[in-house]
């Protein structure tokens, strides 16, 4: 078995550092996948930073990151033929995959809710030197273990398209999904970053008939546009959080919306967001995995009959969705750009410092950053 390199995260405000790591011997129904790109994802900044979870004691450390990002099989163990969904599958074939692994033997597992497994999170669990090694997106090799959902990325869609859909996308398309989004709905998404054109371009294809997006860069807002947001909420010419829902009121005739979407991931959000809901709405909160939680105004949830739903994960079939909602979207919306700026692995401190200039740069779309294996 090959080794690999693997950008190692000691701990916040030190630099990443590049070390070889074996790979494990493929196990029966086991896959090795050579890693092609990983993209940084916001939540991944905010523990870089040294806000939130990378830094909490249920996590080990020093870990690998990386959860949203693509391969190709580099090898397949004994008995693996084919994906999920039973289509052919060799070496050299790109897949996406879940970054985390439902046990399928759990109580909520065995009710098909694998979003919800306890046990799902194995990135948590094992340390760099312990097997199976490949455990994230940034470093040359990741290994799906026995039973890890598994799917073959159509030919039609190019690889920069891929690495965010297990994350980004699966997630708004997990959240927009469950609360149904109807046809004719007025959706909000509070945030343009990566989630929120994803979202837009999602609740647009669904169907809604306004899609209010709101943010604070033009370059995020125009992306949004070209995604299917019908209006969009400039937070320069609406700097406070009173005149945007004042704002959102007046775009939907003084009902407020079906539903509302936080992908913004800061908690002040979630409270502003509640007020966009109309009376019955339903409110999808995404992005807090912040720091500073909110105190719920449990009165206001009551009084206007909100459904709240705190999303995090999805189903592995979502995975699927994600990948033909890409194929079949490819014309219409731009998402296969979503990746703006792309480095080397072994430039990986100077990725993450782009992507945090790149994220409070004037008027920039702030896509999202990439690493090329
Ligand atoms: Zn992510
Ligand atoms: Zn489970």
């Amino acid at each position: 078995m090959p080794t690999g390199r693997v950008s190692v995260f000691k701990q916040a405000g030190t630099p990443f550092e590049i070390r070889e790591y074996p790979t494990p011997d493929v196990e029966p129904g086991g896959i090795l996948v050579r890693n092609t790109g990983a993209m940084i994802c916001g939540s991944e900044l905010h523990g870089w930073r040294g806000e939130g979870r990378l830094q909490s004691s249920d996590n080990v450390i020093p870990k690998v990151l990386g959860h949203e990002f693509t391969g190709v099989v580099h090898s397949l163990g004994e008995g693996v033929d084919s994906d999920s969904l039973r289509r052919p599958l060799k070496e050299g074939d790109r897949v996406a995959f879940p970054f985390f692994f439902p046990c399928n033997r759990c109580y909520h597992c065995v009710r098909g809710e694998h979003h919800a497994c306890p046990h799902r999170m194995r990135r948590n669990m094992a340390g760099l030197d312990e097997y199976p090694y490949c455990d994230g997106g940034m470093a040359d090799y990741y290994y799906l273990q026995p039973g890890h959902y598994v799917y073959k990325v159509p030919d039609e869609l190019p690889d920069a398209a891929i690495p965010p859909l297990n994350c980004a996308l699966a997630q708004v398309l997990w959240g927009l999904e469950r609360v149904r989004v109807h046809f004719g709905d007025t959706v909000v998404v509070q945030g343009a970053g990566g989630l929120g054109v994803y979202a837009t371009a999602v609740a647009h294809d669904m169907g809604a008939s306004q899609v209010i997006v709101i943010d604070g860069q033009p370059g995020r807002l125009e992306m949004a546009k070209q995604c299917g947001a019908s209006d969009v909420i400039s937070m320069r010419e609406y700097p406070t959080a009173e005149s945007r829902v004042e704002r959102v009121m007046e775009l939907t005739g003084g009902i407020g919306a079906d539903v509302v979407v936080e992908v913004v991931g800061v908690a002040a959000a979630t409270l502003e967001g509640i007020e966009m809901c109309r009376l019955n709405g339903k409110y999808v909160d995404i992005g807090n995995v912040v720091p500073g939680d909110i105190t719920m105004p449990a009165s206001k949830v009551i009084g206007k009959q909100l459904k709240w739903f705190g999303t995090v994960h999805y189903n592995p079939w979502i995975i699927e969705s994600a990948l033909q909602f890409l194929r079949r979207t490819r014309d219409t919306y731009p998402l296969a750009n979503i990746a703006s700026h792309s480095f080397p692995l072994e430039e990986i401190n100077k990725a993450f410092e782009f992507a945090e200039w790149h994220g409070k740069e004037e008027g920039t779309a702030a896509q999202r950053v990439m690493l090329s294996m």
